[in-house]
């Protein structure tokens, strides 16, 4: 009996780089722990425009809405960067995230003994992070009506509208609440209720789904701002942050920092329950296609290895196994292994990324 299914879109740049080291590790937990994944690969971005004239086919699309998990490496460069928008790689991603309703976008901050010396705060503040970061994917001010520039009297004006239902408010918080208990159990719900009424609808809704059906998990608010400067005083409180759209996509972003390196961010968006029980998944790094470094074996593949980590424990319920990936990444940098981006001491001379790989499943193997 297989585990479940995967769809690997390896995209562009970096991205089929760092995801032949993700295979090895596939393959691995083939060999070693009995984990066989149906695995089926497909094009999406640049590489699916240079094919197929489109950055998503029809096909791959119903294929993504099929699987258990869709992994993704990154899309894009500079080859594509005058086509026209409708076929811009991104449109590839874009259309994933809307079509599949991912409305859950999780971005842990987590960071490694091993490399807290990389952040901008001081090595205390940082060391043995692990925060959660849960942003409303699907809804907010990026996509409500009204929107546009107008014009007014003699000048322009441009509107955005911030709008949220509360069955959307509801899905994401019951999301939220779900991580927490596999975790730490707290949540600090972020919104701006002391200026926004859809601040107050969002309070409000995260109060009553946590007293009607999460009232073990510990439950906090705070004003997004007040949040965003907790964050760079004292990380360590939080465990799960859930928040709008926009608010998630600032937070998100200055605590993925306070980790250090872009080459070790993994994300996965989450969408309403399959018939099988498992959400709608996407996993992917938070960094992009690197044009800069692509081709020459520099890319740090942690990002997307620690991605699959969060396919094994989201999607396909093995904790445990998620547990030993991040504890062999562990071990791999405890022991400085390098990548290039991960260099500051002198003297340590740098691996490639399939490098990395070996040492990552070499440490998988020692866990045994
Ligand atoms: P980027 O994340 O690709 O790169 C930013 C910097 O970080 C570069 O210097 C790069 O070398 C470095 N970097 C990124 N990932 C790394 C890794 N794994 N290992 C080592 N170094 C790494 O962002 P960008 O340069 O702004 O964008 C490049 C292309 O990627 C653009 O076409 C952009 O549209 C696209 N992009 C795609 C995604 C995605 O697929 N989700 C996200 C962001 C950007």
């Amino acid at each position: 009996m297989t585990t479940g299914s995967l769809l690997i879109l390896a995209g562009d740049g970096i991205g089929p780089e760092v995801m032949a080291e993700v295979r090895k590790i596939i393959d691995w937990y083939g060999a070693k722990r009995d984990l066989s994944f149906d695995v089926s690969e497909g094009l999406v971005g640049g590489c699916s425009y240079d094919a197929h004239g489109t950055p998503l086919t029809d096909e791959t699309m119903a294929r993504a809405q099929e699987v258990d998990a869709v992994l993704l490496g990154a899309v894009g460069g500079p080859a594509y960067d005058n086509l026209d928008f409708s076929v811009k790689p991104e449109r590839g991603l874009l259309r994933l995230r809307k079509e599949m309703d991912l409305y859950s976008n999780l971005r842990p901050a987590q960071c490694f003994d091993a490399l807290a010396d990389f952040s901008s705060l001081k090595k205390d503040v940082v060391a043995g992070l692990d925060i959660m970061i849960v942003r409303e994917l699907t809804s907010g001010i990026y996509f409500g009506e009204p929107r546009g520039i107008i014009k007014e009297g003699n000048e322009r004006v441009g509107i955005n509208t911030q709008r949220y239902t509360e069955s959307e408010i509801a899905r994401v918080a019951r999301s939220a609440f779900e991580l927490a208990r596999r975790r730490g159990n707290k949540v600090c719900s972020m919104e701006k209720a002391n200026v926004m009424e859809s601040g107050i609808l969002w309070r409000d809704v995260v109060t009553e789904v946590h007293a009607a059906e999460y009232a073990d998990v510990e439950l906090s608010h705070m004003y997004a701002d007040a949040g965003a400067m907790q964050l760079c005083r004292w990380p360590k409180q939080f465990d799960v942050i859930v928040t709008d759209n926009l608010f998630g996509d600032l937070l998100s972003d200055a605590a993925a920092m306070l980790t250090g390196s872009l080459g070790m961010l993994p994300s996965a968006s989450l969408g309403a329950p399959m018939e099988n029980g498992r959400p709608k998944a996407l996993y992917e790094p938070v960094h992009g296609s690197a044009p800069d470094i692509a081709g020459q074996g520099k890319a740090n593949p942690i990002a997307c290895v620690l991605s699959f980590a969060m396919a094994l424990r989201y999607s396909f319920d093995l904790g445990a196994e998620a547990d030993r990936l991040e504890a062999a990444v562990e071990k791999v940098l405890a022991d400085g292994v390098r990548t290039a981006d991960l260099l500051g001491q002198e003297g340590v001379t740098p691996v490639s990324t399939s490098q990395m790989g070996d040492a990552i499943v070499a440490a998988l193997d020692a866990s045994l």
